[in-house]
């Protein structure tokens, strides 16, 4: 490995077992452990409530922990004032002073620090650069569409050079097509800059569609981490099955190693290490079904409802067990027949009873 190599994978961020009870006693987090590592754009994905503006919080500073400890570079920041640290925040509805313009919202920080009128004037040029709004300095904040503000709220986090940017359902403001053009414009920014991004979302494609590496949160837990890929292929659990895309989630009983039962057949899979006869979930996604005749099909269903979305036909079917099956078919079906199901036992996964926590 290259020596940048080395530095672009060192751990900056690290949380050991962190609890957080907030004064009313309500335990947001549980022992959590989370890793991130410099250069990457990571992404904190869970329901509401989940505690993933908590995470977000302990490591700006703004909110202490109960338990545990925090590190940056190595270093314990548990205690150390939100205003020393080498990270910044993009907050949801972006905190721009709206009597000041666009030079002096991004100059705001600097001056506090007194830094001589020259470096500012630079540093504010060069941030308004690399937003692309190199020509936006005088303008006043309500001029600025929503995709602008959220520009220049990352330029004035970015005008500070923190080592880590944190963004709080940053994109959650605008509307559907901005919101997807925001999406690009901060993954390129990230890649440019070269810095952390931690962004916090519910918004599982916005997470896939973004991040380097998710962490899955829920009720004050991580629950898997991991690519995109990884997660959507190898889901932990069902609640990160089910929040992540559109699973088909059926009962079933782990036979030997690669070989597990459900819906009454025995299929291989690629799955290893349960016990036999363990009772498992069983994963298939819906793209990778598809219906041909019944005596060609794996599996055998009743067509409950079809419905056509451009490439591919969304059908609703139940099995010989009272299952229900989503299915992404290449061809047209009528509601009531039978069909057979095919996929390939690749596709198969299988995933133990029960949640997990994720611990390094
Ligand atoms: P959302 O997506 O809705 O913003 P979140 O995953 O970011 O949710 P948090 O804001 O971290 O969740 O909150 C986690 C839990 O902690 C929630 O149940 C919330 O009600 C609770 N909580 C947050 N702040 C406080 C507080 N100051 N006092 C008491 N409970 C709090």
């Amino acid at each position: 490995m290259k020596p940048s190599e080395e530095i672009a994978m060192a751990t900056i961020i690290e949380m050991k077992n962190v609890s957080k009870r907030y004064d009313d006693g309500f335990e947001a987090l549980t022992n959590l452990n989370l890793k991130i590592e410099s250069g990457k754009f990571y992404s904190i994905l869970g329901p509401s409530g989940s505690g993933k503006t908590t995470v977000l919080r302990i490591i700006a500073g703004f909110s202490d922990i109960t338990s545990g400890a925090l590190y940056f570079d190595n270093q314990n920041i548990t205690d150390m004032p939100a205003n020393q640290r080498k990270v910044n925040t993009v907050f949801q509805d972006y905190a721009l002073f709206p009597h000041l313009n666009v030079f002096d919202n991004i100059a705001f920080g600097l001056k506090l620090k007194k830094r001589p009128k020259e470096e500012i004037k630079e540093k504010v040029a060069n941030a308004l650069e690399k937003v692309r709004l190199p020509q936006h300095s005088d303008r006043e904040i309500s001029e600025l569409s929503g995709g602008q503000k959220q520009r220049i709220a990352i330029a004035r986090a970015i005008v500070n050079e923190p080592k880590v940017l944190l963004l709080d359902e940053s994109l959650s403001a605008l509307d559907k097509k901005l919101r997807k053009d925001m999406q690009y414009q901060l993954r390129r920014l990230q890649k440019d800059l070269g810095i952390t991004f931690v962004f916090v979302t519910h918004d599982q494609e916005e997470a896939l569609a973004l991040s380097d590496e998710i962490f899955i949160m829920n009720e004050g837990k991580i629950i898997q981490n991991g690519t995109a890929t990884d997660i959507y292929d190898e889901p932990v659990n069902r609640f990160v099955a089910e929040f992540i895309g559109e699973s088909n989630i059926v009962d079933g009983v782990m036979k030997v190693d690669y070989s597990v039962e459900f819906v009454g057949k025995t299929f291989e899979c690629a799955d290893a290490g349960m016990q036999q006869n363990e009772p498992v979930h069983v994963v298939l996604r819906p793209e990778d079904l598809d219906i041909t005749l019944v005596d060609e099909g794996k599996l055998t269903v009743t067509i409950v409802s079809q419905m056509f979305l451009g490439n591919h036909f969304e059908v609703n079917a139940v099995d010989e067990d009272g299952n229900q099956w989503l299915i992404h078919a290449t061809n047209s079906v009528s509601v009531g027949q039978k069909v057979g199901v095919y996929f390939d036992p690749e596709d198969i996964h299988v995933m133990r009873i029960g949640e997990s926590q994720v611990d390094f």
